[in-house]
């Protein structure tokens, strides 16, 4: 992977940054950390994020991480690395 060049195919659900290169792997959002599991509904629990889509959304909003544990893990400057398209 270059590393100056991470813009990626696919676009999280919850941060809308292109962080993901597959769907359907679990694949983790380097900028928000959350998991991709196929789940596009707002309100419905995700297993693997153990919130709804929702709160993820309104969590990155606030911290910039889907949850409060991965502030510290998540890409810093994320919209120099990837390109970005509102929901
Ligand atoms: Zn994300």
């Amino acid at each position: 992977m270059d590393e100056n060049n991470n813009d990626k195919k696919f676009q999280c659900v919850c941060c809308g940054f292109f962080s993901l290169e597959e769907m359907g792997v679990a694949e983790i959002c380097l900028v928000c950390f959350w998991e991709e599991d196929g789940e596009t509904d707002l309100d419905v629990i995700s297993n693997p994020n153990r919130m709804t889509l929702r709160k993820g959304r309104e969590n990155f909003s606030k911290f910039g991480a889907c949850e409060r544990q991965f502030i510290k893990d998540v890409v810093k400057n994320p919209e120099t690395k990837f390109r970005k398209e509102n929901f």
